[in-house]
């Protein structure tokens, strides 16, 4: 079964509905509930299940906002990282305002690139207006024009039956290699990632082979180490630096989903001389969001190796950061040396072997009646809180479902000790795990 979501990217001019767009989408009743705790974070970005197939919408209106370009400028960023990063965009534009100089151009960018691409007018806010406000936009020459309205919720429907239709092109067709892990560096600009990858690439009894990467422009290495096979993914930015405009050089937020949803197993890197800055703590949640399989390399250790108080200093700091991820392996290398490098394929590799773990429901019912023996959940609005048992419903990450009669009545602290016991009991000391609670149907008498 393929773990890859597709991305779908949002497009266009402030104003135009995106974000109400985003939030009409992204809006959903939760069946489950999910106590684990995540990283306030930005809400650009959410997973989206239609029609029983989920995608993640990102709206890019909201994202890599810390540059000071013009209004044109900014549109144009945000299109050529959608046109780099995301697998279909949707490019938005105002039923209400028409067509503008900024439109035209967009699509320009967009007819060079081949992504699919869908032309949605917005603010069509009912069927009568359709005729009135669409005619001015065929002029921008796209094969369809979608009519909807995102605060009313006209043409969604239609929209989206069409959208997810689009789906199969990126469904996985069985014929990937399953021993093949895929493995990307994710970090900021300058912590070393490109050094690091072309040290792994330059170890010792290793074939490699060029494979084109996904992105445009990409090239993902094929590595054969004596340990198992491996594909490093070629982000933005790793192998054909140089060739990119030096605008996107920066830590492209989009950038880091689309890769998260490609890879296996992420190699966080932090500048060791340079200590955790705040972008390092978003790549880590990315991460723990997406459930990934993570090593935190902290590189440059040649460049602090001796000195005593920054490393501690560091230690407390890589703790504090880390904590959700605190099961990942931290490891200090030295792309430039070489330090520590030689180590990291056989711990991908074992960090890999528990994200994949099944196990019986036998196993995980005993873990819980044990746990439950120990310590008691304690009650809710007075009522006792029953844990009746576990299934396993997915790996990469192993990930189960408990079911209770008061799911929501579990307390964080309860939840976190359940947590801790079938990462102990299961032997998952490297890899994310994750438990959903949800409530089991009343039984029906009579
Ligand atoms: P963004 O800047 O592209 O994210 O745009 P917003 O989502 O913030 O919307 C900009 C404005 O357009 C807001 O005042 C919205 O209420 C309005 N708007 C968004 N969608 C619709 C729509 O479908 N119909 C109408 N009439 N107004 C809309
Ligand atoms: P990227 O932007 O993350 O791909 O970073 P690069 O691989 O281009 O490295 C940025 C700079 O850090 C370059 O000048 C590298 O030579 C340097 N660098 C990378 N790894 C190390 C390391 O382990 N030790 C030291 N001292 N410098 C390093």
């Amino acid at each position: 079964m393929s773990n890859k979501k597709p991305i779908v990217a949002l497009i266009g001019r402030p104003n135009v509905g995106k974000s109400s767009l985003f939030n009409r989408l992204a809006k959903k009743k939760k069946a489950i509930v999910d106590p684990t705790p995540g990283v306030t974070r930005d809400r650009h970005y959410e997973n989206v299940t239609w029609d029983e197939r989920e995608f993640l919408l990102v709206d890019t209106g909201g994202l890599e906002s810390d540059h000071e370009d013009s209004m044109t400028g900014l549109i144009q960023n945000q299109t050529l990282l959608a046109i780099e990063e995301a697998d279909i965009i949707v490019f938005l534009l105002d039923g209400k305002e028409g067509l503008s100089t900024e439109d035209y151009r967009v699509t320009e960018m967009l007819r060079r690139s081949d992504k699919p691409v869908y032309y949605v007018v917005n603010k069509v806010d009912g069927p009568e207006l359709e005729e009135k406000l669409l005619p001015q936009f065929y002029e921008i020459g796209a094969d369809s024009l979608w009519p909807v309205s995102a605060a009313h919720g006209y043409g969604l429907n239609t929209f989206l039956a069409h959208l997810v239709q689009k789906f199969e092109i990126f469904e996985d067709d069985g014929s990937g290699d399953d021993d093949v892990i895929r493995v990307a560096v994710l970090g900021r600009p300058n912590v070393g990632k490109s050094s690091l990858v072309n040290r792994l690439l330059g170890q010792d009894r290793m074939v490699v082979s060029s494979v084109p990467g996904t992105t445009r422009d990409a090239v993902d290495s094929l590595c054969e180490h004596k340990s198992g096979k491996y594909l490093l993914i070629d982000t933005a930015g790793i192998r054909r630096k140089g060739k990119v405009r030096e605008k996107l050089e920066k830590f492209s937020v989009l950038g880091a989903l689309g890769t998260l949803e490609r890879c296996d197993v992420v190699l966080i890197l932090i500048d060791a001389k340079e200590g955790i800055t705040e972008k390092d703590t978003k790549v880590i949640g990315y991460c723990q969001e997406r459930g990934r399989a993570c090593l935190v390399l902290l590189n440059k250790w040649d460049l602090v190796k001796d000195d005593k108080r920054w490393k501690k200093y560091l230690a407390d700091e890589v703790e504090r950061s880390t904590r959700f991820i605190g099961f990942a392996p931290t490891m200090n290398i030295s792309a430039l040396t070489g330090m520590g490098v030689k180590k990291i394929f056989s711990e991908v590799k074992s960090t890999y072997k528990q994200y994949c773990l099944e196990f019986t429901t036998n196993r995980l019912n005993k873990i819980l009646q044990e746990a439950v023996a120990d310590h008691s959940p304690s009650l809710h609005r007075g009522k006792r809180i029953k844990l009746y048992y576990t299934t396993q419903v997915a790996t990469k990450p192993p990930t189960f479902i408990i079911f209770a009669n008061y799911p929501k009545g579990v307390h964080f602290s309860y939840f976190r000790f359940l947590v801790n016991r079938y990462r102990e009991g299961l032997g998952l000391d490297k890899s994310p795990l994750r438990i959903f609670l949800r409530e089991r149907e009343r039984k029906k008498y009579g």
